[in-house]
């Protein structure tokens, strides 16, 4: 067994502990990994992978069209990359605010549908992407208003700190979900937990995390 092979599988069992009977859905963010690490998962049946830039998730994906991935895009998304972005991923993450959100649609056009969620700065952090709680009744409307784009969920990057701050954050993340579930029955994605903390976050309900560094090591240029 090779260092990926091995990485992939205790990840696997950690989430699946972690889980119990759950589905948790495990995003690869492969950002700033080159194209052959997303390749070598991709032999061990993995599919789902999570990248931070438009540019770099491009350019990465050129050398790979002969695979059958499913992309997302968990940066931040700029006015001026929504034409880019709304064709080459297949999930939006990290919608945060109206204005993209028409962009997305119109930009998407008849393709199968944008599968999207909407990133909340949970810890209310001055430096940090995502709508405030109190916003995301109307996002999730505006969202739902375009037939081009199918609402999924939440994601949210809580601050950095203690697990036991964290894990709060990660139950009031819940608390959300479960209101905008309430509200919209299609929505079934809760997307919390990173490398350090995935397991507290599924502790917390999450059902989709994102792991980069524990999976291919320390990032490296792409
Ligand atoms: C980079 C990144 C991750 C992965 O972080 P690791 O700590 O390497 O697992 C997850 N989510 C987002 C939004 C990221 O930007």
């Amino acid at each position: 067994m090779d260092e990926l092979q091995r990485a992939y599988a205790g990840i696997r069992e950690r989430i699946a502990r972690a889980a119990g009977d759950r589905p948790v859905v495990l995003l690869a963010v492969s950002k700033q990994q080159p194209a052959e690490a997303v390749r070598a998962l991709a032999g061990l049946g993995h599919r789902a992978f999570g990248e931070n830039y438009v540019q770099e998730a491009r350019a990465k994906q050129a050398g790979l069209a002969d695979l059958d991935l499913c992309w997302h895009l968990i940066g931040p998304l700029q006015s001026n990359k929504c034409a880019e972005a709304a064709v080459a991923f297949d999930w939006i993450d990290s919608i945060d605010r109206a204005k993209i959100i028409p962009l997305l649609a119109r930009f998407r056009g008849d393709r199968p549908p944008l599968q999207v969620l909407i990133q909340v700065n949970i810890d209310d952090e001055a430096s940090k992407s995502g709508c405030a709680p109190d916003e995301v009744p109307a996002l999730a409307d505006l969202v739902r208003a375009h037939p081009q784009l199918v609402l999924r969920g939440l994601m949210a990057i809580p601050a950095p700190g203690d697990m036991e701050t964290r894990r709060l954050a990660f139950r009031r993340m819940a608390a959300l979900f479960r209101q905008l579930r309430d509200r919209h029955p299609g929505v079934d994605t809760l997307s919390l937990g990173m490398s350090d903390d995935f397991e507290v976050a599924i502790d917390e309900g999450a059902n989709l995390v994102r792991v980069g560094s524990a999976l291919f090591g320390a990032r490296k240029r792409a």
